[in-house]
C-alpha cells in the first residue's frame, strides 16, 4: 500500500478548474517530484493534499486511510507537511522562533531539541544565524529556513515546493543535497514541486509531469529525463 494516494483529484477555485482528475502515489522513503510549467496545478496540488483547499472531487489516502475531507491540522498530526512556495517566513521574527511554529503539533520538548539539531546539522548556516531575523537572511538561507520549519512538525511526508525558486546556482546544490540527506538518513518521504524539470527528475524516483492541471507524463525520474517529449518540453532539449 502506498503511503499518499491520490485519486481523480479535482481542485476549482471558483469557475477555474485548477487540476482535473490528478492521481499519483508515494511510497514510504520515496522522493516524487511534480514537473511542469507556471500555473500547471503543482501548487494547488499540494495545497490540496495538505488540506488547504478542498477538492471538488476524488480522493487523498494517507497509510490506506481516506483523508481527503479532514482539516489540515488533523493532516499535520498524520504526518504531513508543506514548505510553502515563497517561503512565506515571518521576516521580523528570528530564525529559531520561525523553527519553532513549524513544531506547535509536537508537545514533547526532547523531541522538538532533537529535531532542531538534525535541521542545524543539515544546514550549519542556519544554526549561526538562529538568531537574525528571518528577513534579513539571504534567499538561499531563508529556502532553508523554510525547509526546516516544515521538518520541525516530525512528519513522515515532507511537500517542498519550489526550492530553488529565485535561489542562487551553488545555494541550489546545497539545497538539493540536504533533501537527498533528509530522504536517505531520515527515509522521509518527499513530494518535490519544482520548476527546474532536470533538478526535480535527478533527485526523484518517480515523477509526473503536469500540463494544464492534468497528468500527461510519468515515470521514473531517469526514464523521464530521457523522455523526447519531456527533453522537448521541460529540459530545453
Ligand atoms: P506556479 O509555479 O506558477 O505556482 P503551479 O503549477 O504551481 O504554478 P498553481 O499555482 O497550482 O500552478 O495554479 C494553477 C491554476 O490555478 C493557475 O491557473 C492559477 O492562476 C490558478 N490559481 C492558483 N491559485 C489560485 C487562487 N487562490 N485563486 C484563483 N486561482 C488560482
Amino acid at each position: 500500500m502506498p503511503m499518499l494516494e491520490v485519486r481523480d483529484l479535482t481542485v476549482r477555485y471558483g469557475a477555474l478548474e485548477a487540476i482535473r482528475n490528478v492521481g499519483f502515489s508515494v511510497d514510504a522513503g520515496e522522493i516524487v517530484a511534480l514537473i511542469g510549467s507556471n500555473g500547471a496545478g503543482k501548487s494547488t496540488t499540494l495545497r490540496a493534499v495538505m488540506g488547504l483547499v478542498p477538492a471538488a472531487t476524488g480522493s487523498i489516502s494517507l497509510d490506506g486511510k481516506d483523508i481527503t475531507t479532514l482539516n489540515s491540522a488533523v493532516r499535520v498530526r498524520g504526518g504531513i507537511a508543506l514548505s510553502p512556495e515563497g517561503r512565506r517566513l515571518f521576516g521580523r521574527m528570528t530564525v529559531l522562533d520561525n523553527l519553532l511554529t513549524g513544531a506547535y503539533a509536537v508537545s514533547s520538548r526532547t523531541v522538538r531539541q532533537q529535531t532542531l539539531e538534525e535541521i542545524y546539522d543539515l544546514f550549519p548556516r542556519v544554526r549561526e544565524r538562529r538568531r537574525q531575523l528571518a528577513g534579513s537572511l539571504s534567499g538561499g538561507e531563508q529556502q532553508m529556513v523554510a525547509i526546516g520549519r516544515a521538518l520541525m512538525a516530525n512528519p513522515r511526508l515532507l511537500m517542498l515546493d519550489e526550492p530553488s525558486l529565485g535561489i542562487a546556482p551553488k545555494v541550489v546544490g546545497e539545497i538539493a543535497h540536504a533533501i537527498e540527506r533528509i530522504n536517505q538518513e531520515k527515509r522521509m518521504s518527499i513530494i518535490l514541486v519544482e520548476q527546474n524539470a532536470r533538478l526535480a527528475l535527478r533527485l526523484s524516483h518517480n515523477a509526473y509531469a503536469l500540463e494544464h492541471g492534468e497528468v500527461v507524463r510519468s515515470g521514473r525520474g531517469d526514464e523521464l529525463l530521457a523522455d523526447p517529449f519531456v527533453q522537448k518540453a521541460y529540459l530545453g532539449i
